[in-house]
């Protein structure tokens, strides 16, 4: 019989935090731009600048540890990490080894076998690297310092982990959890979210760990599950020919679904870390802690409790919806402009999911306005126009943000209520197509809708179907 293994993981994540500007700098922290237009002094490592410590970076940090439990050290500091490689201008990285911000918190998560609480062992602050671009074409590798200096947070858990399944639900709730708190908007593909995977198996039963590779560059959560599962057969397949696995740092290729050794793993020592003597150490005080509590916000499971109890939708709604701070928000507020609640949270399982699935889009990159939405909704409700016309206008809400009124107003969508010509209409399709007209005297109840489609051709597709039947049955009866 075969022995029956089990996974063991622990993640590294690094959340690009939301500040204005960097960490410790006053350069801009926005994506992209022109390389090496987002730089200065400090941020690019000339001799003789000076870092000072951009004060929201440690806000939003405490932040972060409260909501997930944490002691907050008072008493932190910096330290440098050095290495040495072109993306990292100082030729050191400012982190925090030995005292982080936050420590020994823990994050709950749901599971199939009900809450299991995965453990923090610290959250620390540190500083994002620039970016190289190897060119092919010549030959040589340029780099791009407008990310170096970008504040992060490492948030590094226990090995708690036990499948693929465990670490979803731990990002996902890390995601929201940061998200709500406004400290960063977590988006994978864009790198303001990474998670680093570290994973072990072992035989079921076992006391102790085994090796464990740590694998990086994991963009999504569809290749994070991927690489969880092929990384595992790897070691497992190593076990069981009697091999060992090496503890090193794996690259996940997501295109071939496969890792493949980047280098072996680096010590703390490897690093020789020292405090920073350029910052000075951070006491935090009750203050601060007090103040960064009175602010935190509503959090999901709270959120998740209030709309039971407020609004009629389906648990199945509520916990999609909340799962996104931008899809709560955007409910909230249409809601709170008069549109009624199981309509809003209609439209966005329905046709708001549907085009950010199409389109490969996350909720947080939703920009249409609330109002435009509870708009539309209320010229429906009224009966202005029609579900096919909704939406048709809904998709110019959701990518152009327009006005519906106006939209409505401009291309003539306007559901045709006028009654004469609902009448006229009607007595012409029935004229001029007696078979049907038979089929449904005799009591082929199908036959109608044949009639209603060749009404609302007639009418462009602008009149209420609901209308347009009860006329073609009024006639015919
Ligand atoms: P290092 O300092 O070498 O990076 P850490 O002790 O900080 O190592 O652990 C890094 C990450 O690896 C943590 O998230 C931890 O939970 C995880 N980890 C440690 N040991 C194992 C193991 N045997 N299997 C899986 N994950 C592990
Ligand atoms: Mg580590
Ligand atoms: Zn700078």
């Amino acid at each position: 019989m075969s022995k029956q293994y089990e996974m063991v993981i622990g993640l590294e994540v690094h959340v690009e935090l939301a500040t204005k500007t960097k960490i410790f700098c006053g350069c801009s922290t926005a994506f992209g731009g022109e390389p090496n237009t987002h730089t200065c002094p400090v941020c690019t490592g000339m001799p003789g600048s000076l870092p000072v410590l951009n004060k929201q970076v440690l806000e939003y940090a405490i932040a972060v540890g409260l909501a997930t439990n944490c002691e907050i050290t008072r008493n932190c500091k910096f330290d440098r990490k050095n290495y040495f490689y072109p993306d990292n201008p100082q030729n050191y990285q400012i982190s925090q080894l030995y005292l982080p911000i936050c420590r020994n918190g823990h994050v709950d998560i749901e599971t199939e076998n009900g809450i299991k609480s995965v453990r923090i062992h610290e959250i620390h602050m540190e500083e994002d690297a620039g970016k190289l671009i190897h060119d092919d074409w010549y030959d040589a590798s340029l780099v791009d310092y407008n990310r170096s200096g970008v504040p992060l947070i490492e948030i590094v858990s226990e090995p708690d982990m036990r499948s693929a399944e465990e670490v979803i639900a731990y990002l996902e709730t890390l995601r929201n959890t940061i998200q709500y708190l406004g400290a960063s908007d977590c988006k994978l593909n864009e790198g303001s979210m990474r998670a680093d995977v570290n994973l072990s198996v072992r035989e079921v039963g076992s006391e102790t760990f085994g090796t464990r590779t740590e694998m990086k560059n994991l963009n999504s959560f569809h290749s994070i599950m991927h690489a969880i599962k092929g990384e595992s057969e790897r070691q497992i397949d190593l076990l069981e020919s009697g091999e060992s696995v090496i503890q090193e740092t794996r690259r996940w290729d997501d295109t071939k679904e496969c890792s493949y050794a980047m280098r072996s793993k680096e010590d703390a020592q490897d690093y020789r870390y020292f405090p920073d003597p350029d910052l000075v150490p951070i006491s935090v005080s009750d203050e601060l802690i007090e103040s960064i509590l009175a602010k935190q916000p509503e959090m999901r499971l709270e959120k998740k409790k209030r709309y039971k109890e407020e609004f009629d939708i389906p648990e199945y709604d509520i916990n999609i919806i909340t799962n996104s701070k931008h899809l709560a928000d955007l409910f909230e507020e249409t809601v709170s402009l008069g549109a009624q609640p199981k309509k809003v949270s209609n439209w966005i399982m329905g046709e708001t999911l549907k085009l950010l699935k199409e389109k490969e889009m996350d909720p947080e990159d939703i920009s249409f306005s609330a109002s435009h939405l509870a708009d539309l909704i209320k010229m429906t409700d009224a009966k202005e126009i029609n579900s096919t016309v909704a939406k048709e206008v809904f998709e110019k809400i959701f990518f152009e943000d327009v006005d519906p009124k106006a939209y409505v107003e401009e291309k003539g969508l306007k559901t045709e209520n006028n009654e004469d010509l609902l009448l006229e209409v009607a007595k012409r399709v029935i004229e001029a197509n007696p078979q049907s007209v038979t089929d449904y005297k005799s009591g082929k109840e199908k036959a109608i809708g044949f009639l209603v489609g060749q009404s609302m051709r007639e009418l462009k597709g602008k009149a209420d179907p609901v209308a347009v039947t009860e006329m073609l049955k009024k006639l015919m009866s």
